[in-house]
């Protein structure tokens, strides 16, 4: 026989043993827990057929825990059960995946004779007690030796994912223990970044934070809703709570919000910013219409949400291409959410063997790229807090003066007119000295120009350590400085100029190693007369009396409109 032969007939062998599958599970121990075993299954496309009907068709292979996509909504599942123990059993049939289905109905026959008929509809599950937090559970007898055949008719909402355990009684009450408990962490996760998130908000008043709450709790509703989390903690299920799929519709709109915002597209990259806006606007008018009528609104969603995810991972590539720091994060993340989405995809349309990943692929995306997000949320308070401090460096720098680190005169008229307003609203008095060095420019022509920096330098701490905290002091310009004086009058102004003047007449510069300079000042003081003065004009009178000073030879203080000088 030729290879292409064998081949041909073991194709055939496959065929014709899948068609003709009639799976049968032997039971022979009282004890029993079976979650992965073989069924059988036909898919109904007319959705019409009777038990009567289905049980003529003949049905393919599959394992206890299937999918078969959106296109197999009316499936029928078939096992027979051989009871090869020597006592009658009292099973349960439980069906975890039954919180998302229109119905459910379940035949048992034996010998050819119908002995049980169960029907769960779940817009009216209040009148059955079949249903427990999700799960459907049917009790079923099995005689002792004999053979029963169970056929389970499923009706899906969107998707056929359908799994049925067969437990002995104890067993199947531990199976509806904890179910749902991976979800449970999952959403609980997500639920203290949206309270972080808030948090955050209320801080820093940032909108991308609100943003990626209303992300996550879209997400959070959808997990929630689609696991059998909210089946098994509010035991909600059915249309009561379909509207809840609005959350499929809003997670996406975050997203894009989300976007806009954190990388400040409406400013920063026009173009980019008008094809999220152009994905917006469609998905904005689903939401409108989900609220009339959610069951439609779906029917377009997965469309959308592959658009959505093309123009996303688009946009987000040409704003790494642009070099935006935080977009290559956000493809990392959103890379994640398109991957486990695809495999979610692939699984709902039943091309994939169910596993953990494939059938929560959606869920698990969601969390990996809001790990992302809230990782770039992070980051993103990293970008603005270095950019404000190196805009207070420049601030900073712009302000003062880089020999002596006083204060420069733009930095002085700019912070005058704060304190002169301030003195005038507590009615307090307040002062103006003009200090100027005096014969500066010998130091610089005995020493050079290196001492008389120095020099400079040192008069500068002189007059820091003699003014009050409260006190505004600049350096004006070459050897002149300013001091402006709160809460000072006229006698404590020319106290502290005096302070000031012998200070510096009895401190000894060392301009080089073992030379030592003397230096003096001239001071000129006025007091500022808060109603009728500006900072100009009481500055012209400190200045007359600096020249009175000095022309009454240096090293003294004069007042203004006062000829006496100390
Ligand atoms: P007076 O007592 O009349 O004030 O005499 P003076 O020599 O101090 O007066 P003048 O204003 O003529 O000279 C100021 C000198 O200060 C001129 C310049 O050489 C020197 N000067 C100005 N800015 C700087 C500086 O940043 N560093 C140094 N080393 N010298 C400076
Ligand atoms: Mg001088
Ligand atoms: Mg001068």
């Amino acid at each position: 026989m030729t290879l292409p032969r064998i081949l041909f007939l073991l194709t055939a062998l496959f065929f014709i043993g899948a068609v003709h599958a009639d799976p049968r599970v032997d039971i022979n121990s009282p004890s029993v827990n079976l979650t992965d075993f073989r069924i059988g299954y036909f898919i109904d496309d007319s959705r019409e057929l009777t038990y009567a009907q289905a049980r003529e068709q003949q049905y393919t292979e599959t394992t206890s825990t299937t999918t078969l996509g959106t296109n197999a909504l009316v499936t029928w599942f078939k096992v027979t059960l051989d009871n090869s123990t020597q006592q009658n059993l009292s099973l349960d049939l439980q069906l975890p995946h039954a919180y998302h289905v229109k119905s459910v109905q379940l035949y048992a026959e034996r010998s050819g004779q119908l002995v049980k008929s169960e029907e769960l509809d779940l817009e009216h599950v209040a009148e059955s007690n079949l249903m427990y937090r999700g799960v459907a559970i049917y009790p079923l007898d099995l005689p002792a030796g004999e053979t029963t055949t169970v056929y389970v008719r499923s009706f899906a909402y969107s998707h056929q994912w359908f799994a049925l355990n067969i437990f002995d009684e104890e067993r199947s009450r531990k199976a509806l223990v904890g179910v749902a408990n991976d979800i449970a962490l999952l959403v609980g996760m997500m639920l203290a970044l949206v309270f972080y998130n808030f948090l955050l908000y209320f801080a820093t008043s940032k909108k991308e934070n609100i943003f990626y709450s209303f992300y996550l709790i879209s997400g959070v509703v959808w997990i929630a809703l689609s696991y059998g989390l909210v089946a098994s903690l509010f035991d909600a299920y059915g249309p009561s709570i379909f509207m809840l799929n609005l959350s499929l519709i809003t997670m996406p709109i975050f997203l894009l919000l989300f976007m806009m915002a954190i990388f400040e597209t409406k400013h920063v990259y026009p173009t980019e910013h008008r094809f999220l806006q152009a994905l917006l606007l469609p998905l904005c008018g689903m939401f409108v219409w989900g609220l009339f009528d959610i069951t439609a609104a779906l029917k377009p969603a997965s469309s959308a949400a592959a658009i959505m995810m093309l123009v996303t991972l688009s946009v987000s590539i040409s704003l790494w291409r642009k070099g935006n720091p935080l977009a290559k994060f956000f493809l990392i993340g959103h890379g994640f959410f398109v991957f486990f989405n695809v495999l979610a995809v692939l699984f709902y349309k039943g091309l994939v063997t169910p596993s953990y990943l494939s059938s929560h692929g959606t869920g698990i995306g969601i969390m990996l790229e809001a790990i992302m997000l809230a990782f770039i949320i992070s980051y993103r308070i990293k970008i603005l807090e270095d950019l404000r401090e190196s805009q207070d460096d420049l601030k900073k720098q712009a302000a003062t003066d880089p020999l002596t680190r006083l204060y420069n005169r733009r930095h002085f008229f700019a912070e005058a007119g704060y304190l002169m307003k301030a003195a005038a609203a507590r009615h307090q008095p307040m002062a103006i000295l003009a200090i100027d060095i005096d014969n500066f420019k010998q130091v610089n022509d005995a020493h050079g120009h290196a001492v008389g920096d120095q020099v400079l330098t040192t008069l500068a701490h002189a007059l820091k350590t003699q003014s009050r905290g409260n006190d505004l002091l600049a350096r004006f310009g070459g050897e002149e400085f300013v001091m402006l004086l709160p809460e000072a009058d006229t006698e404590k102004a020319l106290a502290c100029a005096e302070r000031v003047r012998h200070a510096v007449a009895t401190q000894s510069i060392e301009a080089s190693p073992g030379e030592y300079l003397k230096l003096t000042v001239s001071i000129g003081v006025a007091s500022v007369n808060l109603a009728s003065d500006s900072i100009e004009s009481a500055l012209n009178r400190a200045d007359d009396a600096l020249y009175e000073a000095k022309n009454n030879g240096r090293d003294r203080v004069c007042l203004s409109g006062d000829n006496t000088t100390s």
